[in-house]
């Protein structure tokens, strides 16, 4: 494929995929980290090795990893933004492994927007409001990922899955209203 083709495939697709979430986030009242979301996908160390290994039908962090058995980009998209599970992790006390960090509200909602616009941006036609949902409780990710971040996103996509779009971001309006600066948050289902 040749370099623009991959350079302009790589930028249309950071750009989609930040302006569904920057809506989804402003349906949801949170203006700030729907403006900041994955900028840092602009920088140089992020954009350079995804025009490298742009796929056009898959991620380049997985061809990436495939190539060189890590990638670079990906260390440096979850050391800057808050929500991505893997930026709350660390070896705590004199601990001999990694620990996953409960991930505070604001970000663990802002990784549920991700997660519903990633679906539709995969899925295309076939997306439907049990897909996020569907596919996160099969994911592999859970078995490593903060057992309350894991109920807590659980408990939202089922939300939507259940009742629709539109009453979802009209719910998580309302618990980002109530919730913006708290750690924590449990739900009564
Ligand atoms: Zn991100």
């Amino acid at each position: 494929m040749s370099f623009a083709k991959r350079f302009f495939g790589h930028l249309h697709t950071i750009n989609t995929h930040r302006f569904l979430v920057m809506k989804t986030c402003f349906k949801c009242g949170m203006y700030a980290q729907g403006l900041l979301h994955d900028l840092s996908k602009y920088s140089f160390s992020e954009f350079w090795p995804s025009v490298t290994y742009f796929q056009g039908d898959r991620s380049p962090i997985s061809k990436e990893k495939q190539v060189k058995g890590y990638s670079q980009c990906w260390l440096h998209h979850k050391g800057r933004n808050k929500h991505h599970w893997e930026y709350w992790t660390d070896r705590l006390g004199s601990d001999t492994k990694l620990s996953c960090i409960e991930m505070p509200f604001r970000y663990m909602l802002e990784s549920v927007i991700d997660r519903i616009s990633a679906s539709k941006v995969y899925k295309k036609e076939k997306y439907t409001q049990a897909e996020p949902y569907d596919f996160f409780v099969n994911s592999k990710e859970i078995h490593v990922m903060n057992p309350k971040t894991v109920e807590q996103i659980s408990y939202l996509l089922k939300y939507l899955k259940e009742n629709g779009e539109e009453k979802a971001l009209t719910y998580y309006k309302s618990l980002y209203k109530e919730h913006k600066y708290d750690q924590t948050i449990t739900f009564h289902s």
